[in-house]
C-alpha cells in the first residue's frame, strides 16, 4: 500500500492536515493505495507555487518555442512503453476502465502533447491598421494566468492532457484537481513531468474532496482562470463560485445524447455504433448515446438485433482481454445508476434487458450492472431527460426527420449526437439542426486531438482540443503607442 502526497512545487508534499483517503479498486474493492486529504492550506500552497512559476524562475523567462520543447519531451515520456503500461495499470485500478481501453488511449495521449508543444510557438498577436496616422497599435497573446483544473474520475489522464497541455503551450501554470475516486494516475504523471524538464511549480496536484480543497482553490485570489470536467450540478456551483471574483471560466459537462438511427443506415454499424455508444466503459462517458433514436419501420428488429448483442458482452475484470464491460466506477455512482433503473421501471419504461446489478464469483466485489435497455420511453420520463452515466439505455421511436431532429433536442444537454444514415443530405441537414458540440455520422466516440470537443447548452463552456483549446488560456491585450510627439493634443477630448 502506498501513502502519496501532494505534488507542489516540484516536490512530494504532505497534507497540511496529516490525513489520507484511501483509494479502492473498484473490481476487487480492496483499498489499495492512500491518497491527501487536501484542505485550504494545500490549495494555498500550490497557488503560491504556481503564483510564483508564473511571474518569476524558469518558466516566465522561457520563450515559446523551449516552452513548446518540454512539452514535446512529456509526450515522449509519455511514448515510453514501460510508462504507458504503468499509468494505463494505475488508472484502471483507480476507475475499473478496462486495461485494453487504457493502453490505447495511452498510445493516443502523447499526440495531444505533441500538438499543442507545436502550437506554442505559433501563438501571435496582431498589428490592426489603426485609423489614427499618428499612432501604431499592437495586440499581444498572454497568458491568462494560474490556472485550476478540477476533473472527474472516468478519465484522469485524459483530462490532465486536455487542460494543461493547452494551458501550459499559452505560458499559464496550473494546479490540478483529480476526483478523490481517481487520483493516482495524475500524481504520478504530474512528478513525470519534473523528468520532462518542466521547472518546479508549474503543474502542481493536490487531492482531496471538492468542498475541502475544491472550493479554496476556485475562489483563491491569485487564480485567474477554471477548466472543470463533471457533473453539472457541480459545474454550476463552481461557476457561481468563480463568478465572485470574475474568473474566466470553461466548463465540460454531462450529456444525455442522441444515437439517431434511419431505416436507412447500415445497420451492422449502427448497432456497432449503439452498443460502444452505451456499454463502452459501462456507460460512464459523458459522450454516451444513451438516447438511442429509431426509426420506427425498423425499431422491433433494430431492438431485438441489439439486446441479442448486448446479452453476449462479458462482464469481468478490467484486467482480462475478454472483458467488454468492467465494474462501475465508485460505489455512489453504482447506487446511482440502480436507483435510475428502479425509477425508470416506476416511471413505466419497459425493461427489455438486464435492469440490475450483476453478480457471480468472476465479478469481484460485485460492483456490476448488468447491460440495461429499456423501450417504452416517452420523452417526458426522467430516464429520457437526465444523465445516469452506466450502462442504461433508453430507446425511442420517430417517423419523421423532423420528429428525429425533435426529440433529439428535446433535452437541456447538447454534448454529442450520433446519426446513422446513408443519405449524405439528411446527414448533413441534421448535424446542423441537432444542437450538440460533437456530431458523429455513421460512427461513435471517435475523438481526435484535433478536433474541438466540448458542449452545448447545459453540457459546457469552451472547447477541449484543436487549435481553439489553446485560446481559452490567452487573453488579449491591446497597445496603442503614438509615433508622433509633436502631433497637437487636445488633453480634453477624447483621441
Ligand atoms: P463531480 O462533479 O462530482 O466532480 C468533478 C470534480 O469536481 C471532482 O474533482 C470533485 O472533487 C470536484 N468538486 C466537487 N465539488 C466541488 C466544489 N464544490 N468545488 C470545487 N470542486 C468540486 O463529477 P464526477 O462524478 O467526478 O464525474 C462525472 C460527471 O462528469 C458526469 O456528469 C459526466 O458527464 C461528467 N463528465 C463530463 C465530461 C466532458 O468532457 N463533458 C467528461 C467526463 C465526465
Amino acid at each position: 500500500m502506498k501513502n502519496y502526497a501532494h505534488w507542489i512545487n516540484g516536490q512530494w508534499t504532505e497534507p497540511a492536515s496529516q490525513e489520507w483517503i484511501e483509494t479502492s479498486d473498484p473490481f476487487d474493492g480492496k483499498v489499495w493505495a492512500k491518497i491527501p486529504k487536501g484542505c485550504a492550506t494545500d490549495a494555498n500552497r500550490a497557488v503560491a507555487a504556481a503564483k510564483n512559476a508564473l511571474h518569476s524562475g524558469e518558466w516566465a523567462t522561457l520563450s515559446a518555442t523551449a516552452r513548446g520543447k518540454i512539452l514535446r519531451r512529456i509526450g515522449d515520456l509519455l511514448s515510453e512503453p514501460a510508462v504507458a503500461q504503468r499509468l494505463a495499470e494505475l488508472e484502471s485500478r483507480d476507475n475499473g476502465k478496462l486495461l485494453a481501453e487504457m493502453q490505447g488511449q495511452l498510445k493516443y495521449l502523447p499526440e495531444h502533447w505533441y500538438y499543442f508543444a507545436g502550437l506554442a510557438d505559433k501563438v501571435e498577436g496582431t498589428i490592426p491598421p489603426i485609423d489614427k496616422a499618428d499612432m501604431l497599435a499592437l495586440t499581444y497573446r498572454e497568458p491568462v494566468g494560474v490556472v485550476v483544473a478540477l476533473t472527474a474520475w472516468n478519465s484522469p489522464l485524459m483530462f490532465f492532457a486536455l487542460k494543461c497541455a493547452p494551458a501550459l503551450a499559452a505560458g499559464c501554470t496550473v494546479v490540478l484537481k483529480p476526483s478523490e475516486f481517481a487520483s493516482v494516475s495524475s500524481l504520478e504523471f504530474a512528478a513525470l513531468t519534473r523528468e520532462a524538464g518542466l521547472p518546479p511549480g508549474v503543474i502542481n496536484v493536490v487531492t482531496g474532496f471538492g468542498h475541502e480543497v475544491g472550493t479554496p482553490l476556485v475562489e483563491h485570489s491569485d487564480v485567474a482562470k477554471v477548466t472543470f470536467t463533471g457533473s453539472d450540478t457541480t459545474g454550476a456551483k463552481v461557476y457561481a463560485a468563480a463568478a465572485k471574483t470574475v474568473k474566466r471560466v470553461s466548463m465540460e459537462l454531462g450529456g444525455k445524447s442522441p444515437n439517431i438511427v434511419f431505416e436507412d443506415a447500415d445497420l451492422d454499424s449502427a448497432i456497432i455504433g449503439a452498443v460502444s455508444g452505451i456499454f463502452g466503459a459501462a456507460g460512464q462517458m459523458c459522450t454516451a448515446g444513451s438516447r438511442l433514436l429509431v426509426q420506427n419501420t425498423i425499431r422491433e428488429s433494430f431492438t431485438q438485433r441489439l439486446i441479442d448483442l448486448a446479452k453476449a458482452l462479458k462482464l469481468g475484470d478490467p484486467k482480462q482481454a475478454e472483458t467488454n464491460i468492467g465494474p462501475i466506477a465508485t460505489r455512489p455512482q453504482f447506487d446511482k445508476v440502480l436507483r435510475y433503473i428502479a425509477l425508470a421501471k416506476s416511471e413505466g419504461a419497459r425493461c427489455v434487458l438486464g435492469g440490475e446489478a450483476a453478480t457471480g464469483d468472476d465479478l469481484g466485489c460485485g460492483q456490476f450492472v448488468k447491460p440495461t435497455i429499456f423501450t417504452d420511453v416517452t420523452p417526458d420520463m426522467r430516464i429520457a431527460q437526465e444523465e445516469v452515466f452506466g450502462p442504461v439505455l433508453s430507446i425511442m421511436g420517430f417517423d419523421t426527420e423532423e420528429e428525429a431532429i425533435r426529440l433529439g433536442n428535446d433535452v437541456v444537454y447538447g454534448l454529442a449526437a450520433g446519426i446513422w444514415t446513408r443519405d449524405i443530405g439528411r446527414a448533413i441537414r441534421l448535424s446542423k439542426s441537432i444542437k450538440a458540440g460533437m456530431v458523429w455520422v455513421n460512427t461513435y466516440r471517435a475523438y481526435s486531438f484535433l478536433v474541438p470537443v466540448g458542449g452545448m447548452k447545459q453540457s459546457g463552456l469552451g472547447r477541449e482540443s484543436g487549435i481553439e483549446a489553446i485560446h481559452d488560456y490567452l487573453e488579449t491585450k491591446s497597445v496603442m503607442i503614438a509615433t508622433d510627439s509633436s502631433a497637437p493634443i487636445n488633453p480634453f477630448v477624447q483621441r
